[in-house]
């Protein structure tokens, strides 16, 4: 035998019964999307690196350290494979002209990829779900962005994640903060870590984000963004509070939430747990009124998120919501094989009325089609609510039997072949 080959590490298969945990998960996002009239966007996963680096910054842990960067092999184009959705929605938004009749409200899902450390809730391809809501300016779009992810922990039935609220201000406002922060810091130099001392005067903001237990209380003590925001900031924060409040979502402010990228300004926010160990976010984001105008379109303001797929997931689990129901209906048992030219039109028809049909195979059709007894076993085994056993003396008469696997007694009763619309029908409707 070849030798074997496994994944790459950090990137994971998604396996059934888990993976129709991930179906429900996108069906609950496409509903909550459609009732806030949100309509998908898919762009590609591989982008120029350029894009990355001028939309999330040079001085972030994804671009300093984080991303799948390769040459073309034939052209020698910088590529990237994308490490969050942001960045491509934004450019396929001012490449297409999208702004040009108002703003847009999108969505997305997909894999993303960052080379960190894997660990619990930590991966190197990953999925978000993410909306943005591009071209509006108002602290209204900012609460409704955070409305929409409440309804979508309520649809799935999550529960216990708390929202965290802050106001990055605008430009001038940062420099002052900026330098209030290289002012403390360099007080505190003694204090800093590598990756504080690399940033104190690239991207001293960056420091706040810092994941090192040892910088905490330094960072607590740091002079605070909010209390550097001018009137208008201020009014725009008030905004989003006032409406969230008017919404019912409770939050608490957190004066250092950053976030991690730097086109980040006004309102950022995240969504915490305390249930996933320190891997806790799982859903983050804020406005970023000026990565338009920096990637080349027209000034215009946006406002989005992204949640984490696999933490939320994990999060559900954890909490006992969400089962995987991936039984068939009905495990059609199959003696011989000179039955199937008659059976398989009559599954077909079963799932035109919607029954899900699991079809017996034999792993080695040379053998035949295996003893009823294996397959009975095999119909048990598969969770099916009904096995359909079309056997030699049923054939005879033009006839099944449909048995019910899940009563408990194996109630069964015979069908008429010529019946099927009827008694399909009651099937579907027993289920
Ligand atoms: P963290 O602080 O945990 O590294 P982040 O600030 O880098 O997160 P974002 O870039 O804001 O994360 O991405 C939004 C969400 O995507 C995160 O809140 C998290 O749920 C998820 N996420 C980010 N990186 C990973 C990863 N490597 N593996 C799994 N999920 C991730
Ligand atoms: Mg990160």
């Amino acid at each position: 035998m070849a030798d074997k080959l496994s994944a790459v590490k950090g990137m994971n298969d998604i396996l059934p019964p888990d993976s129709a945990r991930w179906e429900a998960l996108e069906t609950a996002v496409r509903e909550v999307m459609r009732l806030h009239a949100y309509r998908n966007i898919r762009t590609p996963i591989v982008e120029p690196t350029a894009l990355f680096v001028r939309g999330l910054g040079e001085v972030t842990d994804i671009v300093e350290k984080e991303m799948y960067s390769f040459e073309d092999r034939l052209n020698g184009e910088q590529l990237t494979l994308r490490p969050e959705s942001t960045a491509g929605v934004v450019r396929a938004v001012v490449e297409h002209n999208l702004l040009y009749e108002g703003g847009k409200r999108l969505y997305y899902m997909g894999p993303m990829f960052r080379h960190e450390r894997p660990q619990r809730g930590r991966y190197r391809q990953f999925h978000q779900i993410g909306a943005e809501a591009l071209g509006f300016g108002g602290p209204e779009v900012d609460a409704e962005l955070i409305v929409l992810a409440c309804a979508l922990w309520k649809q799935l039935g999550l529960q216990n994640v708390r929202l965290e609220l802050n106001s990055l201000g605008q430009p001038p406002e940062r420099l002052q903060h900026r330098a209030a922060l290289i002012a403390y810091f360099e007080q505190h130099a003694d204090q800093l870590d590598e990756d504080a001392k690399r940033r104190l005067h690239s991207n001293p903001l960056r420091i706040l984000d810092s994941k090192n237990p040892a910088m905490k209380a330094l960072n607590d003590a740091a002079p605070k963004l909010l209390d550097f925001l001018g009137e208008q900031s201020l009014a725009h924060f008030n905004a989003v509070k006032a409406m969230l409040d008017a919404n019912g979502v409770s939050y608490t402010i957190n004066p250092r939430l950053v976030r991690g990228m730097d086109y980040y300004n006004l309102t950022v926010f995240e969504f915490i747990t305390e249930q996933l160990g320190s891997q806790g976010t799982v859903c983050g984001g804020g406005r970023y009124d000026y990565l338009i105008e920096h990637i080349g379109g027209k000034p215009a303001p946006a406002v989005g998120w992204a949640l984490g797929v696999e933490r939320v997931l994990e999060l559900l689990k954890e909490q006992g919501a969400m089962a995987a129901e991936i039984a068939p209906d009905v495990y059609a048992i199959v003696p011989e094989v000179a039955f199937l030219p008659q059976v398989l039109p009559l599954l077909a028809q079963l799932r035109n009325m919607g029954v899900s049909v699991h079809m017996h195979a034999p792993p080695n059709s040379a053998d035949g089609m295996g003893s009823m007894k294996s397959q009975f076993k095999k119909a048990d085994s598969s969770g099916a609510t009904f096995a359909l056993v079309f056997g030699a003396d049923e054939m005879a008469q033009g006839q099944v039997t449909v048995k019910s696997l899940r009563d408990g007694q194996g109630a069964q009763r015979i069908e008429s072949l010529a019946d099927i619309g009827l008694w399909g029908q009651s099937l579907q409707s027993a289920l």
